[in-house]
């Protein structure tokens, strides 16, 4: 067994324990693998293990990488997930190579996305990066912002808004982390009381997976856990 079909495994297994714990059905907990920095040869490697979905974060490496996976595998349906800061020149791209983008934070960056969708392709998979840990990361929509930019992106035609993403400051005790998990839990709720039609709740990464699908992580983004310590900083 390769390096990462084992890792891929013991994530797998890290995911049930923690769904069961949780009272939840494992399934109801999909595995995004973090792909960034990797090669082609990784993503094929976990896809023999049976992986579909991978996450990026820089779109040019990650349009060179689907070329190179769909050279080798031309038949195999993949699911690839932005999940890095966007800019504005690159919306269109994105919007061309991508089934899902889990990191809109500002309504203009949406619409970009939603003109620039190709027509012969279905509706865009969004999910609203909500800040939940406060001042210091850049990235994220502030939680009272967040039903303002959930209306305006319903009403754009091409894309389809799934749920919320949260990437909180790093924790190390377990029930720190819940707590900016269950917050995001909260206002997922509130949208769904709103009537926004949410099923996607993505949260959680390699140190605090356990926290977040106790709090209702519907999609883990797990990289190092799955690949291994990246082999170069991130940009
Ligand atoms: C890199 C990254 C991950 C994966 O992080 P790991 O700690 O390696 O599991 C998840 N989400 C986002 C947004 C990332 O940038």
């Amino acid at each position: 067994m390769s390096a990462i079909s084992h890792n891929l495994q013991a994530v797998r297994d890290k995911i049930c324990a923690a769904a069961n714990t949780a009272a939840r059905a494992p399934e109801n907990v999909n595995l995004l693998a973090v792909s960034k920095t990797w090669g082609a040869d990784a993503v094929l490697e976990a896809v023999r293990a049976g992986q579909r979905a991978f996450g990026e974060n820089y779109e040019q490496e990650a349009v060179a990488k689907m070329a190179a996976v769909k050279a080798e595998q031309p038949e195999l349906a993949l699911e690839w997930h932005f999940i890095g800061p966007i800019q504005s020149n690159k919306t269109r791209p994105i919007a061309a190579h991508f089934d899902w983008v889990h990191s809109v934070d500002r309504e203009k960056i949406a619409r970009r996305l939603s003109d620039q969708r190709p027509a012969n392709m279905p509706a865009l998979n969004v999910c609203i990066q909500v800040n939940i840990s406060g001042e210091d990361s850049k990235s994220g929509v502030q939680p009272k912002d967040v039903p303002a930019l959930a209306r305006a992106i319903a009403t754009m035609p091409h894309l389809k808004l799934r749920g919320l993403m949260a990437i909180p400051e790093p924790a190390s005790e377990p029930e720190k982390q819940r707590i900016p998990f269950a917050q995001i839990k909260q206002l997922f709720e509130q949208l769904r009381a709103q009537g926004f039609e949410l099923d996607t709740l993505s949260m959680g990464m390699t140190d605090d997976m356990n926290a977040a699908i106790a709090e209702g992580a519907t999609i883990v983004r797990v990289g190092t856990a799955i690949f291994g310590q990246r082999q170069y900083d991130e940009k």
